[in-house]
């Protein structure tokens, strides 16, 4: 029968970079591998695989290959690659230990894990965004078993280095192919790759080595936080798997509204209303602000609308020193309910103003006969 073409093996065709070769076995021998793939035939088929990999892998073999054909093998006997002086599986092993040296099934759960982080939410009010607070948060988490700190072992229980490994974890298997040794690490499945046994897990954890608990974290929230802002406070999530690093903590804040000040990065925003006269004669009045009221000078003439600033009344940075200011939206009132002393001043007025006035007792089409008269 004659040899399949190395290059057909591994389906690349002839002029194929080195780099698509390695795909194109890597890709083959992760299907084929005798471990992977329980198929009659699948390990005669990986042979013929590797085989062509040596070949078609190595530029100086795969340019004799590529002169010659199978012939420039030949004389190394029937599948034999010996007249090499068994070469390159040291290459393969690195391949096989991207197979099989975590990559598969749940045999990388085995390895020391970071715990997961925790979101939690917290609700302020405004005024404690604008200037911190510290307080205790209270998280269900898991934390490491207080009762075998984490060892997994009852306490007091031997526990013996792994004799199927010698502590390392991991077992070396070496298979005999026809050109050579081929070495694969894999877990020990004795001691599911921590290097240690036991025999009576620790009996509050039942081996788990954490603890569901609810813990208390104090937390300081820093003054001129915003809403769905969020701290991270490093280590303090979920406890590690395997004695692998705890997760992080991210609270996230949510800011309450306020009744009267609303937020502008820095600034606060206060809309206060005055009356017309306030507005034309000027006046002080007093405003709410984060620190209390304070005094506020209407200027005399001012317009719906104006914006009048309260110098560091507003929100402190939250990085670094200084505040931003408060903002007063000033409305002006039109009255609606006037007595009619009220009225008759506001006539006279408008008339030293230059602006005569219709009379209120005179009906719309007598004021229109007044008009056209
Ligand atoms: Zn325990
Ligand atoms: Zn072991």
């Amino acid at each position: 029968m004659a040899k399949e073409d190395y290059y057909d093996v591994l389906g690349v065709p002839r002029g194929a970079s080195d780099e698509e070769i390695k795909k194109a076995y890597r890709k083959l021998a992760r299907k084929y591998h005798p471990d992977v793939n329980q198929d009659p035939g699948a390990e005669d088929r990986f042979k013929v695989i590797n085989e062509a990999y040596a070949v078609l892998g190595d530029p100086e073999r795969r340019a004799q290959y590529d002169q010659f054909g199978h012939a420039a093998f030949d004389d190394m006997g029937p599948g034999g690659f010996g007249g090499f002086g068994g070469f390159g599986f040291e290459d393969l092993g690195d391949i096989f230990s991207e197979f099989f040296g975590g990559g598969f099934g749940t045999r990388q759960s085995h390895r020391p894990q970071r715990g997961a982080d925790l979101r939690y939410e917290v609700v302020v009010s405004f005024e404690q965004a604008a200037f911190g607070l510290e307080t205790d948060l209270t998280i269900p988490r898991t934390e490491i078993c207080e009762h075998c700190h984490g060892n997994q072992a009852e306490p007091g229980t031997p526990i013996v280095t792994c004799p199927e490994c010698h502590g390392s974890g991991q077992v070396r298997f070496v298979q005999q192919t026809p050109f050579g040794q081929i070495a694969t690490t894999r877990t020990c499945t004795r001691c599911q790759g921590e290097g240690k046994t036991f025999d009576t897990p620790c009996t509050v954890c039942h081996g788990s080595g954490t603890q569901r608990k609810t813990a208390t974290v104090k937390v300081k929230i820093p003054a001129g936080i915003n809403n769905g802002q969020s701290l991270r406070l490093a280590g303090k999530g979920e406890a590690g798997y395997r004695g692998g690093p705890p997760g992080d903590l991210l609270v996230s804040v949510r800011v309450k509204p306020h009744e009267l000040f609303r937020r502008e990065g820095q600034n606060v925003i206060l809309e206060t209303s005055i009356s017309f006269v306030q507005a034309a004669l000027g006046d002080e009045i007093e405003v709410p602000t984060l620190d209390g009221n304070v005094k506020l000078r209407i200027p005399e003439g001012t317009q719906s609308g104006r914006v009048l600033r309260l110098r560091g009344k507003g929100i402190p940075h939250l990085r670094g020193s200084g505040r931003g200011d408060q903002m007063v939206h000033i409305k002006v009132v039109t009255p609606t309910k006037l007595t009619a002393k009220q009225k008759e001043l506001l006539r006279e007025f408008a008339k030293a103003g230059g602006t005569d006035l219709p009379d209120e007792n005179k009906g719309f089409f007598e004021r229109m006969k007044d008009a056209l008269r």
